[in-house]
């Protein structure tokens, strides 16, 4: 029996059979350990362009897009790619933009560069300075992460996904003339815009730290979207000073966006079972009150704990929560990213809520999958959810009767709506169906003339396994 002793032997080495596997075993392995399907009853789909990563706003500003490349590596590391619609979108078109942007303002966008800026003579007018620089690109970098926000807003409205994510978008604070906070043009406002051709009312949930003002300001004077922000308030002191409780929309009560703008003003070092029972108080009466036929929710992942900006002491499960309770109100819902400069942070936050999206978050590993192509930015941990709120640099300044009072502030602006019902049903745009088709042609119109290069990218197979080998 000796012979067949060696053979066994020959056999069991487990170190060679790992190191012989390909990548794609490797996250095939991945995805039977961690349960990764594709939903049923519903379609998750992922829509992405990965030319937006490589634009660098300067050495010293908090904002890297390669954050979004972490965060792809470990949604594809975990083979949760394979549950989605994957889609490589197209920049949006200047007409596209238009919708909210004044010409104007695209003009100076396209034209702009960091060789001719100084003799703009509208700088200022247009806020371009430090949180906003001019840099190579820019006119593509806005255009791309807007494509990708219109094409999953598309995408909800002829009903081909169920929850579109777009981690690139999420841009809440560009203005339709001016650049603010990191953002040039508010992809968000131009995804409500192809949403509303479709659906009746829109609920946009924010929980970025900073206030959602340029969404808000966007919609203020209509009751078909309402807007909700939880967000980090100090009017002088903290960006952008917008957004106090009081703050509800337009005060003449004839206008229709009166008390459709709600905001929930928080202090420093807000902790996760506050924050969680905090959104559920609120967004669980919006819903019951508004009565959306969809839901925008923007991710911003600044206001975890660590932040490189922030001050809230959350961590990455208690995020999670928040976007877990809006999925499960089964509506269709659109997915964004938003702020986030702790860039191996905001990439564990956005593959962990992609996984709740999916479905798959309960099953998920902790352990970061070993082939994780940039697994050393994750180090010593290696792990999914570190405990931020254990390095909370921010004393919690938010007492339980304060809670209280935001509760019971947003329930008082609510009560308006739920005495005014037939105010909230008259919007209903007319002729469904003709919009359907409307949004049908321009989507085949899409697909006809995209551009060669995206294209040729798409062929290629971008957005697929092969990304992971470079
Ligand atoms: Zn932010």
């Amino acid at each position: 029996m000796a012979r067949s002793a060696v053979v066994q032997e020959y056999q069991a080495p487990g170190r060679i059979e790992e190191n012989t596997l390909t990548l794609d075993d490797k996250i095939q392995r991945e995805i039977e350990k961690n349960g990764i399907v594709r939903p049923k009853g519903y379609t998750v789909s992922f829509h992405a362009n990965s030319s937006v990563e490589k634009f660098h706003f300067g050495q010293s500003h908090p904002m890297k897009p390669w954050r979004l490349t972490l965060t792809k590596q470990l949604v594809m590391a975990y083979g949760m790619h394979t549950a989605m619609d994957l889609y490589l979108t197209r920049a949006a078109t200047r007409e596209e933009m238009a919708e909210f942007h004044t010409e104007d303002y695209l003009d100076f966008l396209k034209r702009v560069t960091p060789n001719n800026m100084l003799l703009e003579p509208r700088l200022a007018q247009y806020n371009i300075g430090d949180d906003c620089p001019i840099f190579d690109g820019l006119y593509d970098y806005a255009s791309l992460y807007t494509g990708a926000s219109l094409d999953a807003a598309r995408k909800l409205c002829n009903e081909q996904s169920q929850v579109a994510i777009n981690w690139s978008g999420g841009l809440h604070h560009a203005k339709k003339t001016e650049a603010s906070g990191f953002c040039y043009t508010n992809d968000i406002v131009l995804a409500i815009l192809q949403l509303l051709r479709y659906h009746p009312r829109v609920l946009y949930i924010d929980i970025d730290v900073h206030h959602g003002d340029g969404v808000e300001q966007a919609f203020w004077s209509t009751d078909r979207v309402m807007t909700l922000s939880f967000h980090k308030y100090d009017k002088d002191n903290f960006f952008p000073g917008t957004g106090p409780l009081s703050s509800t929309g337009p005060e003449n009560p004839l206008n229709p966006g009166a008390h459709h703008a709600l905001n929930v003003p928080l202090h420093d070092g807000i902790e996760d079972e506050d924050y969680v029972w905090l959104f559920k108080q609120i967004v669980e009466p919006c819903v019951g009150a508004y009565q959306p036929s969809v839901i925008v929710l923007q991710c911003g992942a600044d206001s975890l704990g660590c932040d490189r900006l922030g001050c809230f002491n959350l961590n990455i499960r208690a995020h999670g929560r928040c976007v877990d309770f809006v999925k499960r109100l089964n509506l269709p819902i659109l997915v964004f990213g938003g702020g986030g400069y702790t860039p191996r942070n905001v990439a564990r936050l956005w593959a962990y809520e992609t996984s709740i999206c999916i479905g798959c978050s309960e099953q998920l590993d902790e352990k970061l999958p070993a082939h994780t192509p940039a697994l050393a930015h994750f180090a010593p941990d290696n792990t999914l959810f570190p405990p931020l709120s254990e390095h909370g640099r921010f004393e919690n300044k938010n007492s339980r009767q304060y809670l209280w009072s935001l509760v019971e502030g947003i329930h008082k602006q609510l009560a308006y709506l739920e005495s005014a019902p037939s105010v909230m049903m008259q919007h209903i745009p007319p002729d469904l169906g003709g919009i359907r088709e409307d949004v049908d042609r321009e989507i085949k119109e899409e697909r006809e003339d995209g551009d060669d290069r995206y294209r040729k990218q798409n062929e290629t197979g971008a957005g697929t396994l092969g990304e992971l080998v470079d």
